[in-house]
């Protein structure tokens, strides 16, 4: 570089605490990468300000370019840009004062924090990070003015600077970092240009690293949804997030009024129910890569969700605290919601099929998003669905209105309740799978809402369909079939005869739904419940053979067939309400062998 004889300006950088860039170095160096995040982003204001300039004086168009060189010999990295560039008094005016008071109380109370992004954002100190990497950085620039003369900043990362003419030609600024030992590694083009493609990769202006481009300036975000294919959301979500299953759907969120915001928002497959927390959903502001914890911006429930979306109001740079607080995000939490809301019924409506598949997936999602947004759970409730036992689905509504009841009945195991759901569907009757571990809460919770629909589980619904026309059996003769039955069993239990409607089951136990529900909410919050009252009865059913069967026996005084005939009918009241213990099973076993023997 040559310096004609012209004058040269040597000055103090204006702040308040003389040490303040070793500081910012120490602080940022967990996030040192960010620098280059600060400087493509100085460089893209720089360029839309020009071409602001250019459009309202007529100069004709500007297509912007930022050019990373990268120089191994000089152990230079230089960030091109041709934006408005800057004047010897604009640099002294933007970049000599470090532009905040109290620097030294500001210092105190962050010392200890690593919060590097919002100190940096908070006090436009985004030019300095280059100090971050660099020893000394010299600022070469040409304002877009036609008589300006072109001029040369020097620092070496104390308070002192010069600056001196230059010779570029060209309008706008290249920032010249003279990388310090730690920094090296950012003179490989492949480091630089995965940082960039982390933070700048849908910038929309070209970004290139030794002149090959390498951003996607229109992501799809910013299309028209009606220009764009499935195929387009599809592709997209894979540069998102390369190696991914494909997603099941997806919503583009396109708002220009009353705030803004664009993006996309895919339901991903999930592939367990551990992949409740994997969501990620890019957060951008104006294209530029601001943080992928956004679950600030979207409530619990949607945080399986994965994609991009692009708040130009946030700003770039965001702690976890403003998200938390800020009343914009709250309204895009909100709006996002019913974005989500509109998206299912839509599908509900227009795709039931598909919106069927889809449902496996995402239920409990929808489930947890009902019981926490009351709002959310008044738009999907009528398109809530539910499986039935013979792997239909149904809403509410249509269920009810089929079975012509108030009354919803549900098995929370399908293999096991087998016998007791096959009874159920004998009478007319529809079962509904309620198996997730949400759904003992979820039931309980539509209860809540509507006091009028009850949920009852298959075996109490069983022990209430009783025949009407069924004779009376005397007292006497049911206390003495229960009493033989407690001797038999070896325990004293609770038992009822009654006549059920069905008669393929000889006995089945029940218990009482808020207890049966408490058990079930005590093991998904994987507490004790051994010491929980159970509350369980033993129906005897009056209509079936066996069981006149073992009375006779029992009066007839054959007591050990009676007894091993009571002792068998239990073995399968037990076999039909959760599986065996490995004992239980050894039990039956020999029992069924004995029964087997007798025939
Ligand atoms: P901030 O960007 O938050 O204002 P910076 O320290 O990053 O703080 O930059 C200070 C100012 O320096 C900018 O506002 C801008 O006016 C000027 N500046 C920085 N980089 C460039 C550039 N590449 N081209 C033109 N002006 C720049």
């Amino acid at each position: 570089m040559t310096t004609k004889n012209q004058e040269t300006i040597t000055g103090d950088i204006s702040v308040h605490t003389g040490n303040i860039l070793p500081i910012i170095k120490k602080w940022l160096y967990s996030e040192q990468d960010i620098f280059l995040r600060e400087l493509i982003s100085n460089a893209h204001d720089a360029i839309l300000k020009r071409q602001k300039i250019a459009l309202k004086e007529n100069l004709g168009t500007v297509e912007g370019c930022i050019n990373i060189t990268l120089n191994a010999e000089k152990k230079t990295l230089t960030l091109s840009d041709n934006g408005l560039g800057m004047d010897s008094d604009e640099i002294q005016k933007y970049i000599n004062q470090i532009a905040f008071s109290g620097a030294e109380e500001f210092v105190k109370k962050y010392e200890d924090k690593k919060d590097a992004g919002n100190i940096i954002g908070h006090f436009g100190l985004g030019f300095y990070s280059a100090f971050m990497a660099a020893d000394q950085v010299e600022i070469e620039s040409r304002s877009y003015r036609e008589d300006a003369q072109a001029i040369n900043w020097k620092c070496d990362g104390g308070t002192k600077f010069e600056i001196t003419p230059s010779e570029k030609q060209t309008v706008g600024t290249d920032i010249i970092l003279h990388l310090n030992t730690e920094s090296e590694k950012y003179l490989k083009n492949d480091l630089v240009e995965t940082l960039i493609k982390k933070y700048d990769n849908f910038l929309p202006v070209e970004i290139q690293v030794e002149g090959k481009k390498i951003n996607d300036q229109n992501p799809l975000w910013v299309k028209n949804p009606t220009d764009v294919t499935d195929e387009d959301y599809k592709v997209f979500y894979q540069t998102l997030f390369p190696f991914s299953q494909e997603p099941l759907f997806w919503i583009h969120l396109n708002v220009d009024f009353p705030f803004n915001l664009k993006g996309i928002l895919y339901f991903p497959k999930l592939q367990s129910e551990m992949d409740f927390n994997k969501g990620q959903v890019k957060l951008f502001c104006r294209q530029v890569f601001v943080t992928d914890n956004s679950k600030e911006v979207l409530p619990e429930f949607l945080s399986l969700l994965k994609g991009a979306i692009d708040c130009p109001d946030i700003p770039l740079n965001v702690s976890r605290s403003y998200l938390q607080q800020d009343a914009y995000v709250q309204k895009i939490s909100k709006h996002i919601v019913k974005k989500i809301a509109e998206k299912l019924t839509s599908l509900f409506k227009n795709d039931r099929e598909n919106f069927e598949k889809y449902w496996e997936d995402i239920h409990p999602f929808i489930k947890y998003g009902m019981m926490q947004d009351t709002e959310f759970y008044e738009k999907v409730k009528d398109i809530t669905l539910f499986k039935t036992a013979s792997n239909t689905m149904t809403t509410l509504a249509e269920y009810l209105e089929r079975n012509k009841t108030e009354k919803v009945v549900y098995a929370s195991d399908k293999q096991t309740q087998a016998a007791y759901i096959s009874a159920c569907q004998q009478q007319g009757l529809e079962v509904l799978i309620l198996d997730n571990y949400i759904d003992t809460h979820f039931i309980q919770f539509l209860e809540s809402k509507d006091s009028k629909i009850k949920y009852q589980a298959v075996d109490n619904s069983l022990s209430e369909a009783i025949e009407e026309k069924a004779e009376v059996t005397p007292k006497e003769t049911d206390e003495k079939l229960t009493s033989f039955f407690k001797e038999a069993l070896g325990k004293d239990l609770k038992i009822e005869i009654k006549p059920l409607k069905t008669q393929e089951l000889s006995a089945l136990i029940v218990e009482a739904e808020f207890s049966k529900r408490l058990k079930s909410m005590s093991v998904m919050m994987k507490g004790d419940f051994s010491q929980l009252p159970t509350d369980e009865t033993l129906i005897l059913n009056q209509n079936s053979p066996i069981i006149t069967k073992i009375d006779a026996l029992a009066q007839a005084g054959n007591t050990e067939d009676a007894t091993l005939l009571a002792q068998y009918v239990y073995d399968l009241a037990l076999l039909s309400q959760k599986p065996l213990t490995g004992e239980q099973m050894q039990a039956f076993i020999a029992r069924s062998n004995k029964v087997l023997g007798k025939l």
